[in-house]
């Protein structure tokens, strides 16, 4: 692996400064993804700006707006906080399948969404949730959608010198229940091969799919079937989720099959959440 600098900032600005001032810069979190792509050449960097000590991205807290958390808070904090399990329990589901304790108790949320791969196991529960992630950079702060952040296997809405600084999950949440699937090859540790989060708000349903494509997707047609249409028949309803994905073959199963289980995944979601 090629040799690189290592700073661990002390505040924002020094973070800002050198990710726009430096080539090859990258933001460093828990390091569960970054030092994995480095040494497997799938990154080059020059420059690792550590951010996890930074006080402003650890905050985990609820207020008016709902619930903020910053992008220094480990994935296994995320899954363990008390308004998260009350209010989107979906969340606590998609980081708690991340990986293994160990890899949780360095991953972040931030880190899982900015690495933008389409098996990222909390992005379908932020889709659900209609998360906003909160971007700063010299230039002050912006927020988009969670489903605008992601633009393409590895990228990101993200230009030069920003970072992530924190995710909204706002206020209303959701009454009602909410569940990630996901099937993996080990059922232990693994990404995803298809990861379904399904989300009932009142009589309607949001319903996200991951590694089917891209980035993420909602599977729209599902979603006007069950809430415009009325349809209540989940096996049918699910079979529409073809027309939101597009999955290729890879190591972790053929484009069929992730056709299949998507299909399999969106049915059991519906049964769980709306009822048999
Ligand atoms: C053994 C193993 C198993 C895994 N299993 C899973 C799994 O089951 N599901 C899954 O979804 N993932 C899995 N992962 C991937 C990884 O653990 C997660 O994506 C994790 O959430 C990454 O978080 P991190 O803090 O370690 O990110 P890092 O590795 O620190 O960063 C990841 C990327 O995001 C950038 N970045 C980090 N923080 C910021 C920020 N605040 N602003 C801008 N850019 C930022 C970095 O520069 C880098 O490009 C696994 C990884 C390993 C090694």
């Amino acid at each position: 692996m090629p040799s690189y600098e290592y700073v661990k900032c002390t505040d924002l600005k020094q973070a800002f400064d050198l990710l726009s001032s430096r080539e090859q810069a990258y933001p460093l979190a828990g390091g569960t993804d970054l030092m994995v792509g480095m040494r497997g050449g799938k990154f080059t960097a020059r420059l690792l700006v550590d951010l996890k000590d930074l006080e402003e991205l650890k905050i985990l807290r609820e207020d008016e707006k709902g619930i903020t958390v910053g992008a220094a808070v480990i994935l296994n904090e995320i899954a363990a906080y008390e308004p998260i399990l009350k209010n989107i329990p979906i969340l606590a589901q998609g980081a708690h399948s991340v990986g293994s304790y160990s890899i949780r108790n360095r991953g972040t949320l931030a880190g899982n969404i900015c690495n933008a791969s389409p098996a990222a196991d909390t992005a379908a529960p932020l889709y659900c949730l209609g998360a906003s992630i909160v971007i700063a950079g010299t230039g002050g702060q912006r927020t988009v959608p969670v489903e605008e952040f992601f633009t393409g296997p590895g990228k990101t809405d993200l230009k030069k010198g920003e970072l992530v600084h924190s995710v909204l999950v706002p206020k209303p949440y959701p009454q009602e229940k909410g569940v990630y699937i996901k099937a993996s090859r080990t059922g232990s540790v693994d990404l995803a091969t298809v990861g379904v989060a399904v989300q009932r708000w009142g009589d309607k349903v949001k319903i996200a799919v991951g590694a089917v494509a891209p980035t993420p997707v909602r599977a729209l047609a599902v979603e006007e079937a069950v809430n415009e249409k009325g349809e209540k028949d989940w096996a049918r309803a699910a079979k529409l989720v073809h027309e939101s994905i597009s999955p290729i073959t890879d190591l972790r199963g053929s484009r069929d099959y992730r056709y299949h289980i998507a299909e399999v995944l969106v049915r059991r979601g519906l049964e769980q959440t709306m009822g048999v």
